[in-house]
């Protein structure tokens, strides 16, 4: 039985399926970790084409069925409190993340490994529609915010697939679809805390200047930057923000 507070929804479409196993392409040796493996729908294909896998699942009684499996290490625990560093140092390599993740928790997941994302090669996420709208939007349409800005600024994103509830069971309330995220190369040296903390404030009041909103908390900040107030915080592109942070950084990076 599907628990609700695990935000458990098991894929059981196999075309779905494939083609997400597909996508991911895992090769032997590869260091792949799964995050909520739940019955191991996306494990069992997985584990066909790397041979060995490590997974991350919370429910006690899912995690005790997954350690009958000898091709599967198991980490009993909340995905939040997993060290992926320790993680990547043990196996030597970056690793390749991929998961049905559980919707409650989509960004507390996501935020969680962004500070990591130099020890990632890629990741492979099933998530709510609206929250991979999110991470993929452009500037100037609806759904680019927050949450755009800070994944843009770490990860090349690709959409790959829209997936309907009814390939699942229970099936969700929301319409599903599969992201690709692969940390960039060299990303700007920002600090992640003041990069949130400008971009909370910039889009704290959609669709005003940004003189109302920024304007007033640079001006707390003695900042004397050039960056432009005069537009809206959803006409920003990701590199603008970038280098108000970096301007606005006194450590060197
Ligand atoms: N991957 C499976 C599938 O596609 O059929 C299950 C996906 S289900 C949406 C989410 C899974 O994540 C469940 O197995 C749930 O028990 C597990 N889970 C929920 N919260 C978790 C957490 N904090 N840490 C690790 N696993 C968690």
């Amino acid at each position: 039985i599907a628990r609700k507070r695990f935000g458990q929804h098991f894929l059981a479409d196999p075309a779905i399926l494939d083609a997400i196993v597909d996508a991911i392409d895992p090769k032997p040796g590869e260091p792949l970790v799964e995050i909520g493996p739940g019955l191991g729908a996306m494990t069992n294909p997985l584990v066909a084409r790397s041979g060995a896998l490590t997974v991350i699942e919370l429910d006690r009684d899912l995690a005790a069925r997954l350690r009958q499996r000898s091709a599967l290490e198991v980490i009993e625990a909340d995905v939040l409190r997993v060290d992926f560093r320790a993680l990547a140092e043990r196996k030597g390599a970056a690793l390749r993340i991929v998961g049905n993740l559980p919707y409650n928790i989509s960004s507390p997941i996501l935020f969680h490994l962004l500070e990591v994302a130099d020890c990632v090669r890629d990741q492979h996420f099933m998530l709510q529609k609206e929250v991979v709208d999110r991470m993929v939007a452009a500037p100037a349409t609806a759904a680019y915010g927050r949450l755009s800005v800070m994944l843009q600024w770490r990860y090349a994103m690709e959409w790959l697939l829209d997936v309907p509830p009814e390939c699942f069971n229970p099936p969700p309330r929301v319409d599903s679809a599969v992201v690709r995220m692969r940390p960039i190369e060299s990303p700007a040296a920002v600090d992640a805390a003041l990069l949130s903390e400008l971009v909370r404030v910039a889009f704290s009041q959609r669709r005003k200047l940004l003189r109302h909103s920024l304007g007033r908390w640079l001006e707390a900040r003695g900042s004397t930057s050039s960056f432009d107030l005069h537009r809206r915080a959803e006409e920003v592109p990701v590199g603008d923000y970038l280098a108000l942070a970096q301007e606005l950084d006194p450590k060197p990076r």
